[in-house]
């Protein structure tokens, strides 16, 4: 390696998880270099949270981190840990810092079968994590009378629309978004598209939202005709654009491998939707795009409070330590793509395959024997597990 992942570590088990992988899966391999930033709550509160806050700043200087799951904190986490403060989601902070936004996908696995039977290849979300639905205003209306929307510009100027003429009770709501987060929203799936080389679906409900969601749309577009047009045709890729419920359809008897670009709520939903349907929550990976083109890579779950209370207690638990992997693996080849290291790269996508190859084998944690079409799979503990593909990659690697 020449240039240093950021490496922000996290919490409970997968805290636990993070330095068995790095013992036995990254260290023996690979002169790691990374800049670490602990983010474990206990140095957030001792920081007040400053390292989260450095360790996102360290990511636009180096443009790829790797993280582990973080606590968010609530009135229990307060007293668990006597925080100073109810400091904010870690993944809150680094995504404002970097404006970017979420992509969501699943790791597929023969003997892990989608409920969907034509998907064959990864799903991956991208939620719009602005506005709408989620940053609204709303009033119940007690009775007769008119609500409008009123527009009253910096210069003085002002526009008005009437949203209904009531004449009993009833309710209202007014949302709002913006196009700079709109624009970058836009860039970060553009460039993830052609990053990961998978087609680019994007889908509102245009027709009936005139000029809202008609505005994504243009934005959408426009940004794809100006700029990334020619580059998706070299990559041999499509954007396409439909309505949501079009979209939704179309969805359920493709057989993936393609990226979903959903607006707020429709991403909310469509990602527990499809990672449920693939399978397991410690299956899906998740990376953070900013529209600069840095990279955050992690796994979509939590710290997995309460197999570390087990762990605590010295009883033993069968954490997945897949996704986490993978989260490393993605860091480790996007770092080994920007400084040209092809053998970082070829370790990465070989460490990938051995994590894949070891459960096809039948060697898997709890949670994937319990859903696994595979007969007879043997249970491995955390660690177990870990050195099974550990064993698995040596063998590949011909040692
Ligand atoms: P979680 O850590 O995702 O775990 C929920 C349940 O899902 C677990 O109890 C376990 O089920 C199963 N599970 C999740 N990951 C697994 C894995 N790798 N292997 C095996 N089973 C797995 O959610 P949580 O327990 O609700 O949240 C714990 C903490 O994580 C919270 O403090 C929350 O703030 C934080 N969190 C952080 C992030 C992040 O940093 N990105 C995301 C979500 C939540 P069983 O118990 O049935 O085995
Ligand atoms: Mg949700």
């Amino acid at each position: 390696m020449t240039t240093p992942l950021v490496e922000m570590d996290g919490d409970e088990m997968t805290r636990i998880l993070w330095e068995m992988i790095k013992d036995e899966l990254l260290l023996p391999f690979v002169d790691l270099k990374t800049e670490y930033y602990d983010l474990g709550l206990e140095n957030r509160n001792a920081t007040n949270d400053k390292v989260t806050v450095e360790s996102a700043e360290a990511t636009k200087k180096y443009g790829v981190a790797v993280k582990c799951a973080t606590i968010t904190p609530n009135a229990a986490r307060m007293t668990e840990y006597n925080l100073k403060e109810m400091w904010k989601s870690p993944n809150g902070t680094i995504r404002a810092i970097l404006d970017g936004t979420v992509f969501r996908a699943p790791i597929i696995v023969k003997g892990i079968e989608a409920n969907v039977k034509t998907w064959q290849k990864p799903i991956t979300i991208a939620r719009h994590a602005y506005g709408d639905v989620y940053k609204n205003t709303e009033m119940v209306i007690p009775g007769p009378g008119k609500v409008e929307l009123v527009y009253t510009g910096a210069d003085g100027s002002e526009q008005r629309a009437l949203v209904h003429d009531f004449t009993g009770a009833g309710v209202v709501q007014g949302q709002h978004n913006l196009d700079n987060s709109i624009t970058s929203f836009a860039h970060s799936c553009f460039k993830y598209a052609l990053d990961t080389k998978q087609d680019l679906w994007f889908a509102t409900k245009d027709t009936i939202s005139k000029k809202y969601d008609h505005t994504f749309k243009d934005i959408f577009q426009d940004i794809y005709d100006e700029q990334y047009k020619d580059k998706f045709e070299k990559a041999g890729i499509t954007y396409f654009y439909t309505l949501i419920d079009d979209a939704v359809a179309r969805v359920m008897k493709s057989e993936g491998g393609f990226i979903w670009a959903c607006k707020n709520y429709d991403g909310d939903v469509m990602s527990d939707m499809i990672s449920s349907a693939f399978g397991s929550l410690a299956m899906m990976t998740s990376v953070l795009v900013s529209p600069q083109g840095y990279y955050e890579y992690e796994a979509a779950h939590g710290t997995v409070q309460r197999h570390y209370y087990k762990h605590l207690k010295g009883e033993e638990t069968s954490t997945n330590s897949v996704a986490t992997i993978f989260a490393w693996t993605g860091a480790l080849r996007k770092r080994g793509e920007l400084d040209n290291i092809p053998s970082l790269e070829a370790f990465a996508n070989l460490l990938e395959k051995a994590c894949i190859k070891t459960i096809e084998d039948g060697k898997m944690t709890k949670d994937l024997a319990l859903i696994t079409t595979i007969s007879n799979p043997t249970v491995l503990n955390s660690r177990d597990f870990i050195v099974e593909i550990r064993k698995t990659l040596e063998n590949m690697m011909g040692k």
